[in-house]
């Protein structure tokens, strides 16, 4: 990597000492310098605050061509942890994480009103045996409403009410970009790579990463994959727009194309995995349906790929858990006949490998972030601390 400009040492300089020690696994402080721009005196200062405050530490050495090993310093995964929760329509899945990103525990409880969250957390860290003083926050995740649409529940008043019972930040985001956050983080995705996430859940969502940092634009709301629209007089949406992509491949809009009628116990989410269990499994007709879905989604994907030129796509929600595979299959294939970038550098697409929990893992991952590389802390609006 070319070396630039010697940046001075500022409070982004630990998010950036952080991400890219993340993202190396393990490295020098020399390669640290050589990475980073910064001087060594200033990587030298700020590796040893990181080592005190017990985020990174040493974890041996390697020889060197100029003779003199360099000890090699690695994030420390089970010191302090972050902890998720994802609201989904019937279920709160719950997550705690470690500096890495890697999970340490899961559970998953019906829903219930969210003045039993405190009390969730509380039974969810406590059977887990996690010490309060090593937990850095709680994140809460959901899907973005539709405007006008009724919430469920103010999420400023829910994140203030619950950061005051708990003692802790309490952050709220919405679950593609959390998945984002949360595959980048436990990918160790370079910070130098425009990194995107198609988030397969109710609806359709996508989440951004740029150097380093969540991208979420003039109010919260970027990645509304969804209600980019294919068709200019296509399906009505409840958004407003016509022809949205959602109308069309989300997990509602699948179930509904195959003539499949929900009673009794069925819920869209159970048919559709039906759907995509018998696709994978042989039925044509079931097969034609999830790929007419993936064909349309890949349409809208490689939209927003040559929108934002992003180098590196991973595929998530509940929607890819069963039959990602041809979700990934149509998206490489359009990106490698249209891409605007394909003279000039391939789009790597990837499936989650955690598809069912990637946004409460990705909730936990922010908790992380904002912990330990607060450069990118998304602001006082979005985090409450008592
Ligand atoms: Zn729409």
């Amino acid at each position: 990597m070319a070396r630039r400009e010697t940046p001075a040492a500022g409070p982004g300089s630990r998010a950036l000492i952080v991400d890219v020690i993340r993202s190396a696994a393990a490295i020098s402080r020399v390669e640290l310098a050589d990475l980073t721009g910064l001087t060594q005196p200033s990587i030298s200062n700020i590796v040893r605050d990181l080592i005190a405050d017990g985020i990174i530490h040493e974890v041996g050495s390697t020889g060197s061509i100029r003779g003199k090993p360099r000890t090699l310093i690695a994030i420390k995964p089970a010191n302090r942890f972050g902890i998720g929760f994802h609201l989904g329509p019937d279920t709160v899945t719950c997550v705690a994480v470690d500096l890495t990103g890697g999970v340490v525990g899961r559970e998953v409880v019906p829903r219930q009103p969210v003045d039993r969250l405190a009390g969730q957390f509380d039974d969810f860290t406590a059977g887990l045996d996690l010490p309060r003083s090593r937990i850095e926050g709680l994140a809460i995740v959901a899907p973005t409403p539709y405007p006008g649409s009724a919430e469920t529940a103010d999420p400023h008043t829910l994140r203030a009410e619950l950061a005051d019972r708990l003692g802790l930040p309490v952050m709220v985001e919405n679950d593609a970009a959390a998945a984002a956050l949360g595959e980048f983080w436990s990918r160790r995705v370079s910070r130098e790579q425009a990194f995107g996430c198609v988030y397969l859940g109710t609806g359709i969502g996508a989440g951004f990463v740029f150097g380093g940092a969540l991208f979420r634009g003039a109010s919260f709301d970027a990645g509304e994959l969804g209600h980019l629209s294919i068709h200019y007089d296509g399906r009505p949406c409840p958004c407003g727009n016509r022809g949205c992509v959602e109308r069309y491949a989300s997990m509602a809009a699948v179930v509904a194309d195959a003539g499949v009628s929900l009673d009794g116990s069925a819920t869209t989410s159970s048919a559709y995995d039906a759907l995509a269990r018998a696709a994978v499994n042989g039925d044509q007709a079931a097969f034609e349906v999830l790929d007419r879905a993936a064909g349309h989604l890949a349409v809208a994907a490689t939209s927003m790929v040559n929108l934002l030129d992003l180098g590196r796509v991973v595929l998530t929600g509940p929607g890819v858990a069963l039959a990602g595979s041809i979700y990934a299959r149509r998206l490489r294939a359009h990106l490698e006949r249209t891409a605007h970038s394909r003279q000039r550098h391939a789009v790597l697409v990837e499936l989650s490998a955690q598809p069912r929990d990637a946004a409460s893992i990705g909730a936990a991952a922010l908790v992380v972030q904002a912990s330990v590389a607060p450069g990118h802390t998304p602001g006082p609006a979005r985090m409450v601390r008592t």
